[in-house]
C-alpha cells in the first residue's frame, strides 16, 4: 500500500486520519504545527510526539512535496522552482519579496482547460488536476526553502496568490483543503485578505467559495464585452459577463476585503484602446452605484509574449492612457510591475521555457 502523503489533508483531515491510528484528534495539531509550522519530514524529528505513534507514522505516512526539476533565483530576489509532475509535464511557483510582503505565486493544475489566447498554459492544454498535497506543497517547501536560504526562523511568505498554472475553481475540491491548510493559526497562520484565488470566472465555484472559505478574489476580466471576452477566453461562453459580475458583486458579501481585483492583461491593439477602457467603466457602472465606496480595482497586466500567440505587448504609453481613463472615472487602477525579468517569472509564463 502506498504511503498516505500528510500534506494532502487540512486540520480536521489530519485529526481524522489520526482518529484511524486509533489517535487522540490532539494529536493531528501537533503533528500539522510539524509539518507546516516546522517542515518537519522526518517522523523522529517530532519529539513531542509518542514513539509508538511516530512508529506508526512511519509505516504509513510521508510528507513529501513535489520533485523539484530546477531552481532560479533572480537578482531582485524572486525565486523560481519548476516542479516535475510526471509524463515530463511541470508546474512552477515564484517568490516575489517586497519591502512589506513575501508573495508565492502557485499553480493549481498541470495546463489549463480554459485556453485563454493570451496564456502560455492555455496553449498547452490540459494535463490533470493537482492533488491538494502538490497545491500547498508549493508552499510547504518554498517557505521552508526560503527560510533555510535566508538564514530566518521567521515567517518568509505572507501573500499567496494562486496564479500560477491552472483554473483553480477548475480544481475547487483540491484547493479547498489547501486553502483551509493556508488559512489556518496551526498551519501557515496567512490571512484570508493575503491569500487570493484568481480565476477567469468560473461563476458557480465563485459562490461555492464565497460559502466555504472566502478568500481575497480576483477575476481575469481582459475585455469590456463578451464578443472580445468570447475570443480571449473562452470559458465567457458559459459564463457570460453579466452573470460574472453578479457573483462577483454577491462574493462582496462574504469577501474578507471588501473590493473584487480586476485584472486585465493589455495586448496591442487588441483591448487596449480608450473605447475600451470607456466601454469598462459602463460595464462596471451599475454595480459601482449599489456598492458604497470602491467595490473593485484594475490591475493592468503587461503582456508578456511568447510567438505561438501572436499577440503582442501594449506600449508603455497606452497602458498608462488606459489606467488614466479608468482612474479619471473613479476607478482605482494601478498597472503591475514585471518583476523576475531576468529568470522569466512572471505567473504562467515558465513551464514552456527552456
Ligand atoms: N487561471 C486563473 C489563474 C492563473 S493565470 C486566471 O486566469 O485568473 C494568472 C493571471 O495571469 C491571469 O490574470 C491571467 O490572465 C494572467 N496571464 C496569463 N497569461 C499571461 C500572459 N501571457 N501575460 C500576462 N498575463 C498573463
Ligand atoms: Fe487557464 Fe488562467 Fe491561463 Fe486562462 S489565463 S488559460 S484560465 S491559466
Amino acid at each position: 500500500m502506498d504511503a498516505v502523503n500528510l500534506l494532502d489533508f487540512d486540520l480536521d483531515g489530519l485529526a481524522a486520519f489520526c482518529e484511524r491510528l486509533g489517535e487522540k484528534r490532539f494529536r493531528a495539531t501537533q503533528l500539522f504545527r510539524w509539518i507546516h509550522q516546522r517542515g518537519a519530514t522526518d517522523f523522529d524529528e517530532m519529539s513531542d510526539l509518542a514513539k509508538s505513534l511516530r512508529a506508526k507514522l512511519a509505516g504509513t505516512a510521508e510528507i513529501r512535496a513535489l520533485p523539484v526539476i530546477s531552481e532560479h533565483i533572480s537578482a531582485d530576489g524572486t525565486v523560481k522552482w519548476l516542479f516535475d509532475v510526471g509524463d515530463g509535464n511541470a508546474v512552477e511557483s515564484v517568490f516575489i519579496p517586497e519591502d512589506d510582503r513575501g508573495t508565492l505565486c502557485v499553480s493549481s493544475q498541470a495546463g489549463c482547460a480554459v485556453g485563454c489566447r493570451f496564456c502560455s498554459t492555455g496553449h498547452q492544454g490540459f494535463t490533470r488536476n493537482l492533488s491538494t498535497a502538490e497545491i500547498v506543497g508549493q508552499l510547504w517547501f518554498a517557505e521552508h526553502f526560503l527560510r533555510r536560504h535566508l538564514k530566518t526562523d521567521e515567517r518568509v511568505i505572507s501573500n499567496v496568490v494562486m496564479m500560477g498554472m491552472g483554473e483553480p475553481l477548475q480544481n475547487y475540491d483540491r484547493l479547498l483543503p489547501a486553502l483551509r491548510t493556508m488559512l489556518h493559526d496551526h498551519g501557515y497562520g496567512l490571512s484570508r485578505r493575503r491569500v487570493t484565488v484568481s480565476t477567469s470566472g468560473v461563476v458557480p465555484m465563485i459562490e461555492r467559495l464565497a460559502r466555504d472559505c472566502p478568500v481575497a478574489l480576483a477575476v481575469s476580466l481582459h475585455a469590456p464585452n463578451d464578443a472580445l471576452r468570447d475570443q480571449l477566453v473562452p470559458l465567457n461562453r458559459k459564463y457570460p459577463l453579466a452573470e460574472l459580475l453578479d457573483a462577483c458583486e454577491r462574493y462582496l458579501e462574504h469577501a474578507p476585503r471588501d473590493f473584487i481585483t480586476f485584472e486585465y492583461c493589455m495586448l496591442d491593439g487588441v483591448n487596449d484602446q480608450p473605447e475600451h477602457a470607456r466601454e469598462l467603466i459602463e460595464l462596471v457602472r451599475p454595480y459601482r452605484s449599489k456598492a458604497s465606496g470602491v467595490w473593485c480595482k484594475f490591475n493592468l497586466i503587461p503582456f508578456n509574449p511568447f510567438p505561438a500567440s501572436g499577440l503582442h505587448r501594449s506600449d508603455a504609453a497606452t497602458v498608462q492612457a488606459f489606467a488614466r481613463l479608468l482612474n479619471e472615472a473613479g476607478l482605482v487602477t494601478t498597472v503591475r510591475k514585471t518583476r523576475g525579468d531576468d529568470i522569466d517569472a512572471a505567473c504562467g509564463q515558465l513551464a514552456n521555457q527552456d
